[in-house]
């Protein structure tokens, strides 16, 4: 057994019960293996012993209480991963499916993400088992100040800074921003996705769905192609999926599939913003809503047999949720002939998927580069905070896309040094392993 597969067993001995961190972990070491077998130093330092083993895991009670009055306990989460590159940085999810396996698989995958970022940020990520569909403002500003009442102990802006992810947006930032500085009497960038009024980065809601729509069109050019005149087909419609949506349109492409955990919507004719953004951000909505609404587009319940991916389509950008797209799903959208697909949601490709695209030799850029931008953005949200200024929506703008293109490119180099270029998931392991890795060597045994 080599250097990599004992990891991988000692990982699975100590990590049981946590399917979704072990699939993240397995699919990291089995890139890395050549990287490791080129560079006998990382195994002396047990490099990957330590890069798979959190830094710090945190654990804490959540007491609300609802509007009628009684008492709610949730189970708060912060994962403080890795800090060899900058300050913990990951976002907390609020979500009834969360446990310590989610909060540690979505932790290593950021560890990785942010390495390629080109920023100075370490990897972290948290959250809770709180659901907040369903429940008034109040109950929702009860619960973040009785999560930030905790949280705040173990966070600061050059410790650990927090963002959203599924289930936090911007009232949720707002709550918990609010209870940081009644608690610590400080006004410091110690979370980011924040409103434009007090401290926000113009672009930071836009910036994971554009960085994608980025990414994928970098890989398009690089075949002749683009995303102008390209059918696209989309799952989710939440933060990511609405402006994934609003940057393909703005390029040319059409998108026609949305969805959300109850069903899915199809417009051949092109899914219209506007009303999406009504019933998703304003009406707090669901997807169906706009298939009431609109003649053209059809509503399918989940579970009733079809997806998303089974609309044809040249680009899939699966936006909602960890391995929402199987081996199956693939094979429909090969048989269809899909160009390009992008990970807008952090491993939302079965390995099986994952497999099939690249042995199609189907485009396909990964969470850890395609989603990148978002927290990219959360970093020029801190590096704005931290100078007390702030930039133009088109400076911001024009610095994400060049940080896509960026980790495009070093997803492409290192895949062709490591011997399987146009492998871009083995290209985004391998660039943001090094970065890591020769940061934890260089600061000693820690
Ligand atoms: P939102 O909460 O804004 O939206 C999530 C969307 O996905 C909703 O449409 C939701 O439907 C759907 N969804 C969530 N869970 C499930 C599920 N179990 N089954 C089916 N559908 C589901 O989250 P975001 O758009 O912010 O995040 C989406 C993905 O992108 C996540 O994987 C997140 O980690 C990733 N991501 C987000 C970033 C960001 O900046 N926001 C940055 C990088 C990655 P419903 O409303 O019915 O729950």
């Amino acid at each position: 057994m080599d250097y990599t597969q004992q990891v991988q067993q000692a990982v699975e001995r100590r990590n049981g019960g946590e399917p979704e961190f072990l699939q993240a972990v397995t699919e990291v070491l089995e890139s890395v293996k050549p990287v490791i077998e080129r560079h006998k130093e990382y195994q002396d330092a047990a490099i990957l012993e330590r890069i798979t083993e959190p830094e710090r895991q945190i654990m804490f009670r959540v007491p609300w209480q609802d509007d009628k009055g009684d008492i709610q306990v949730n189970r708060g989460f912060r994962v403080q991963f890795n800090s060899a590159i900058g300050p913990y940085k990951g976002g907390l999810r609020f979500h009834p499916t969360v446990y310590l396996g989610i909060v540690k698989f979505l932790g290593f995958e950021q560890v990785f993400k942010n390495a390629l970022t080109t920023l100075p940020l370490g990897g972290g990520k948290g959250g809770c088992d709180f659901d907040p569909k369903g429940k008034s403002d109040n109950e929702v500003m009860r619960f973040c100040q009785s999560f930030m009442t905790e949280l705040q102990r173990h966070i600061g802006q050059d410790t650990d800074v927090p963002a959203g992810d599924i289930g936090v947006g911007g009232r949720e930032i707002g709550y918990m921003y609010g209870q940081y500085k009644r608690l610590n009497n400080e006004f410091t960038g110690i979370l980011t996705g924040k409103g434009l009024k007090w401290g926000g980065s113009l672009v930071r809601t836009e910036a994971t769905g554009y960085g994608l729509t980025y990414i994928v069109e970098e890989m398009l050019k690089d075949t002749g192609s683009a995303i102008e005149g390209k059918t696209v087909a989309m799952s989710g419609s939440g933060n990511v999926a609405i402006y994934a949506v609003e940057k393909v349109h703005q390029l040319g492409g059409k998108v026609v599939t949305l969805s959300d955990s109850s069903g899915w919507i199809h417009d051949p004719e092109g899914i219209k913003l506007d009303l999406v953004q009504d019933i998703k951000e304003v009406k707090r909505g669901r997807i169906k809503e706009y298939a009431d609404e609109v003649k053209s587009a059809t509503y399918t319940e989940v579970g009733s047999g079809a997806n998303v991916w089974s609309v044809p389509c040249d680009i899939a950008m699966p936006n909602a949720t960890q391995n929402e797209l199987n081996g199956d799903d693939a094979k429909t959208l090969i048989k269809n002939d899909v160009k390009a697909v992008g990970e807008g949601a952090n491993m939302p490709c079965t390995p099986e998927a994952v497999e099939a695209f690249i042995e199609a030799k189907t485009l396909f850029s990964p969470a850890k580069a395609a989603n990148a931008g978002g927290v990219a953005t959360s970093g020029l949200e801190m590096s704005q905070n931290s100078m007390r200024m702030s930039w133009t929506f088109e400076e911001t703008d024009a610095k994400l896309k060049g940080i896509m293109q960026s980790i495009h490119v070093q997803c492409k180099e290192a895949a062709e040094e490591y011997g399987c270029p146009g492998n871009y998931v083995a290209g985004a392991n391998i660039a943001g392993f090094i970065k890591v890795a020769d940061s934890m060597l260089a600061q000693g045994l820690v």
